[in-house]
């Protein structure tokens, strides 16, 4: 399987003149490196110009809403997104839940939305600190929340970021051991919920400060599929870096 590199743009950048020409120098980098799956995520408005020129690089919105249609001031359906040709959205982003307050049971009806309308889901969830002695339940019970009801037969269309939400943006990171307990916790959680031929093919990827010098300290750690990348993945150089060691791994 292609490791998975994820740029999530956040709210950045400000113009779309920037974010068309980021777009174009990371373009430069798959070129080279097919062996890395690329997804970026650009605020709304840079979606349709940035999936027009994706040539090799796929798009992803960075949120979207439990409804398909109506009087939803401000928000965007999974049918809006698929109607300009984006595969792919982020759900539960621990920025959302935090400063949008969104709760399990809100993403549990984004997630089901989405996969309805045909959009393949990257799910964030990750423990708030290491100090709880049950964070990796924490962790667990957020993903049963999530996925609840879902059916095995959308598995195909999951990836799971695994993104605590102590290291993102903090520059502090996860040790590669720790990374590989908790990939194959949320694996074996995964077997439980879908079974282990459905689990099977979800990729699991880690997020949290990541760049080009950490970024193969965790594509190396077994049951890691790629990476979700903030930061970083606003610089092309940077992320190029970071896609060329994916295409490697
Ligand atoms: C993120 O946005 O999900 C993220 C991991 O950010 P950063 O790489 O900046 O920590």
């Amino acid at each position: 399987m292609k490791k998975i590199i994820i740029g999530n743009w956040k709210l950045n950048p400000t113009t779309l003149a920037r974010a068309l020409q980021i777009q174009s120098r990371i373009h430069h980098f798959v070129k080279k490196s097919r062996r890395a799956f690329v997804i970026l995520a650009p605020p709304f408005p840079f979606l349709h110009p940035l999936v027009i020129k994706a040539k090799g690089l796929h798009i992803a919105a960075q949120n979207s809403f439990w409804e398909a249609t109506g009087a939803y001031t401000g928000e965007v359906s999974p049918a809006i997104l698929r109607s300009i040709n984006v595969r792919y959205v982020i759900i539960g982003h621990s920025e959302r839940r935090e400063y949008m307050r969104e709760t399990d049971a809100q993403i549990n009806k984004k997630v089901k939305t989405a996969l309805k309308s045909g959009l393949t889901v990257i799910l964030c969830i990750g423990e708030k600190s290491r100090d709880e002695e049950n964070f990796q339940k924490i962790v667990k019970n957020q993903l049963f929340s999530d996925i609840k009801g879902v059916a095995k037969t959308y598995a195909h269309k999951i990836i799971i970021a695994y993104e605590p939400v102590w290291a993102i943006g903090t520059g502090k990171t996860v040790h590669p051991a720790d990374l590989y307990e908790m990939a194959m916790y949320i694996r074996r959680a995964l077997f439980d919920v879908f079974g282990k031929k459905a689990a099977h093919s979800i990729p699991v990827l880690y997020g949290g400060s990541v760049h080009s010098k950490n970024a193969g300290d965790f594509l190396a750690v077994d049951g890691v599929d790629g990476l979700l990348v903030g930061g970083a993945s606003l610089d092309p150089k940077e992320f190029g870096k970071i896609i060329e060691i994916a295409a490697k791994s």
